[in-house]
């Protein structure tokens, strides 16, 4: 899972207290999606879909990249399970946003989810897809012990260091998750982006920036 996709995701069985808003959208969502009507489902789908369209529009990521699904998909980081509400796949570069998982009605939440998996796509495309050997993201990448003593940013992006440690996911996935969680901060919560990330991460964020036609500058 970990090797095809990346997940934004919403704890089922433990809080994310470090994030400002997977906590949040768990509850919220979990008790929003027990009884749904057919029509609050419609609805609901039409919501998400006109905030995805218009966050992918003010970063200049494709919209036609973006799918907005109905149903959800579940799954388990380093031991811990998790609903997901979004996915990046990595083969098409393509990102699915599963409606019915996000059934609260905060923007900021949904802008959250979907920010994190257009930072999925910028770590591909800028990062993994391109082979930066002598670019100005070598520096950064041959950093391992620096961006593994920061670690995530946030509850969520640091079961993945934990997970590393733990022989249950890749360096990859840690640099991945870690990347799209910042790039979700920047884009949703600049204040907490300031607070939280690291100076290692947020230089190594920048010279990406830099090189990314996508993201608010
Ligand atoms: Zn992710």
């Amino acid at each position: 899972m970990i090797n095809n996709l990346s997940i934004t995701s919403v704890a089922v069985d433990g809080d994310l207290p470090g994030h400002p808003f997977h906590g949040n959208q768990h509850m919220m969502g979990e008790a929003a999606v027990k009884h749904p009507t057919e029509g609050s489902r419609a609805r609901n789908m039409e919501r998400v879909k006109a905030i995805v369209a218009a966050e992918a529009k003010r970063q200049g990521f494709p919209a036609h990249l973006i799918k907005v699904l109905p149903g959800e998909a579940k799954f388990s980081v380093n031991g811990k399970n998790f609903k997901a509400a979004g996915l990046f796949h990595h083969a098409t570069g393509t990102v699915s946003i599963y409606a019915d998982a996000i059934t609260d009605h905060n923007k900021m939440q949904i802008k959250d989810i979907v920010s994190h998996e257009i930072g999925h796509a910028i770590f591909q495309k800028e990062i993994v897809g391109q082979a930066h050997a002598g670019s100005s993201f070598a520096k950064h990448m041959a950093n391992k012990e620096v961006l593994e003593k920061n670690d995530g940013v946030t509850s969520y992006s640091r079961s993945y260091w934990k997970g590393l440690k733990a022989g249950t996911n890749t360096y990859n996935a840690a640099l991945h998750e870690t990347f799209a969680e910042v790039h979700a901060l920047h884009s949703t919560n600049p204040k907490e982006f300031d607070r939280a990330v690291k100076p290692a991460w947020k230089e190594f964020y920048a010279d990406v920036m830099k090189a990314s036609k996508v993201g608010v500058k």
